[in-house]
């Protein structure tokens, strides 16, 4: 790894790392599906409804049910209060992580029906779509829906020169040499394939090279934590 400005994380971590995190299932207990994920001071909430008819009929698809996910960061999840309701940035981050979590759950026995997945973000420390990813497809098990695979998010990057994974909020504000590239990306359980890349900021082709493998080597830890809150609610499906 090239030498860069960024030679030690702010609190500690080895750069291939991700914060404490935890997972549980069942975090609400009135809803059809539920699920939390928390990676250091970012938090996720993820409740699950459906699947129900789909109205008005005319968005109906006679083949399969639809998945609609909707972001959220709550008013005081960051010190800057948060203005409530929808923004440029939460559809654009409900559509990415729909397109993500369609690519793992199968509706297709549940004809004209939707599917709403509600991700709420109680504390934000960056990384929230992938926090936010990985308790909504925690939360689609728990609902008993078919899963193709599981889904598991991290947000690789790079500070400086450095590649690392699980960009915190001062790691991606870091101003120096290069500045920061911020890479959210999803990774199905078995056949480990990319749902979901998104990247902002500037990398080489080799540095993304590295940054997806970091990912997804990132992905399979995530993955036990996500596993083991199923099983800790014994959920089978997953
Ligand atoms: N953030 C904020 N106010 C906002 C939006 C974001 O303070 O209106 C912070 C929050 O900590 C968030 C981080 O900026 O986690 C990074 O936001 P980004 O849009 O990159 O998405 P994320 O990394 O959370 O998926």
């Amino acid at each position: 790894m090239a030498e860069g400005l960024y030679t030690k994380r702010f609190d500690g971590r080895t750069f291939e790392e991700c914060r404490p995190m935890t997972a549980k299932v069942g975090v609400v207990p009135s809803a059809d599906g539920s699920a939390s994920f928390e990676t250091g001071d970012t938090k996720a909430i993820a409740v699950v409804r459906g699947p129900r008819t789909l109205h008005p009929q005319h968005m109906q698809n006679p083949r399969t049910g639809i998945l609609r996910v909707s972001y959220g960061m709550m008013p005081f999840s960051v010190w800057d209060r948060i203005r409530p309701g929808p923004s440029r940035r939460s559809e654009e981050i409900g559509k990415v992580s729909e397109w993500a979590l369609s690519s793992v759950v199968d509706l297709s026995g549940f004809p004209n029906t939707v599917v709403d997945v509600f991700i709420q973000i109680p504390k934000a420390d960056a990384g929230t779509r992938v926090a936010g990813l990985n308790a909504a497809a925690m939360a689609l098990a728990h609902a008993g829906l078919p899963m193709k695979e599981m889904l598991s998010a991290i947000a690789a990057g790079k500070a400086d020169k450095t590649l690392l994974v699980d960009v915190d909020k001062a790691e991606e504000d870091f101003h120096d040499g290069e500045g920061a590239t911020d890479i959210p990306l999803a990774i199905t359980s078995r056949s480990k394939e990319i749902a979901l890349l998104q990247l902002d900021g500037k990398i080489s082709p080799e540095e993304l090279t590295t940054s997806i493998e970091m990912a997804k080597k990132a992905c399979d830890d995530i993955l036990k934590v996500q596993m083991e809150a199923l099983k800790n609610a014994g959920v089978q499906n997953g």
